[in-house]
């Protein structure tokens, strides 16, 4: 079973002094992680029992509160529940569906870095997620090995110093807001102090799961670095949105963050033009524009919630006949090797 215990985010902190810890490291440490209890939770039906059960043995159930709160009790096919609930497909195989699709284990040349893409860089800031879900590329990563330590850090940061032609430094994870925010100041401002660095971007869902996140102390770093901030959150479905969740989004903003959103098309959660047109619409009313919409990464135990390439082709079509071309996002997928996501 993959554990992505915040007991690993202590590392980088073990030498400080006890502060109370902010309100949104408790919701974290809060969240649901028993299967039963997130069933009950729900008012499922006990048929729902077992294939949950069976799930969460290979990747276990992380459900926060707050993102909890959005979901209708008793609707097993809610679009956020659908997310993160473990189902018996889960533990069939599925021919091409991987433990690693993209491959990742052969970019990483320093530990918690990921350097595929001309200028950019991809840093592994946190190997924790504030929620698990279950169509995540990277539930089979061998996150134990790539939360960094300090001097893991310093390599990481030698490897941005010593090449000029990368420009954007993205913090991802995991979920990099994860971390604490002592780390993460600490990582931003050595990021900061690199010239040839121009942008931070930061991909995270955590001020989707849990907004309480974005709090003061985040404000606080990210409001001071000189680079240019892109925040590209992870929202699949319009009922994600929920007020707590636009002010967050407002909040970010007054730090000067440009938003972004990228997707995961997923069957059962957000395939058809109904779904896809209001998630566009609420986002931007959340201040937020569509970026990418991913088609599902090949992932071992995903393979049910898979849209074939053609249905999603037609979809985005919809799309564009009912949308502004700036709320349609971009149909993507990643494959190894490529110097970049590849449209469809
Ligand atoms: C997706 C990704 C990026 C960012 O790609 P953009 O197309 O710029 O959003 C960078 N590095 C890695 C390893 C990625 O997977
Ligand atoms: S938050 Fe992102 S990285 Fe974490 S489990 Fe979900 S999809 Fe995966």
């Amino acid at each position: 079973m993959i554990t992505r215990s915040p007991a690993l985010l202590q590392r980088h902190d073990e030498a400080e002094p006890l502060a109370p810890p902010p309100a949104w490291q408790a919701q974290l440490a809060g969240a649901i992680r028993d299967p039963a209890e997130l069933c009950r939770r729900l008012g499922l039906d006990a048929a729902w029992r077992p294939g949950a059960e069976a799930g969460h043995a290979l990747f276990e159930v992380r459900v926060p509160e707050a993102f909890l709160s959005r979901m209708r009790p008793g609707d097993p096919h809610d679009p956020l529940l659908r997310q993160v609930l473990p189902l018996g497909e889960e533990t069939l195989p599925a021919p091409g569906f991987v433990a690693d699709p993209l491959e990742e284990a052969a970019h990483t040349p320093a530990r918690g870095l990921i350097h595929k893409y001309a200028g950019r860089v991809l840093l592994i800031a946190s190997p924790a997620c504030a929620v698990n879900c279950r169509y995540c590329f990277r539930r089979h990563f061998p996150y134990g090995d790539n939360a960094p330590s300090r001097a893991q850090w310093e390599s990481s940061l030698d490897h941005l110093r010593h090449d000029p032609t990368i420009i954007e430094a993205i913090l991802s994870g995991g979920d990099p807001l994860a971390a604490s925010d002592r780390q993460l100041a600490w990582l931003v401002e050595r990021l900061d102090a690199i010239p040839h660095l121009r942008r931070l971007r930061i991909h995270t869902r955590l001020p989707v799961v849990i907004p309480d996140r974005i709090d003061g102390g985040l404000l606080d770093w990210l409001g001071k670095t000189r680079l240019q901030k892109v925040i590209v959150l992870h929202i699949n479905h319009a009922q994600e949105i929920d007020d707590a969740v636009i002010d967050a989004c407002a909040r970010l903003k007054t730090a000067g963050a440009t938003l972004l959103n990228q997707s995961v098309l997923l069957r059962g959660v957000n395939d058809s033009v109904d779904a896809l047109a209001a998630l566009s619409e609420r986002l931007f009313e959340a201040g937020v524009l569509p970026y990418y919409l991913h088609v599902l990464d090949p992932v071992a135990g995903a393979a049910h919630f898979d849209v074939p390439d053609d249905q999603a082709r037609e979809l985005v079509a919809g799309l564009r006949e009912v949308l502004p071309g700036f709320l349609v996002p971009r149909l993507v997928r990643e494959i190894p090797g490529e110097g970049s996501k590849t449209p469809l």
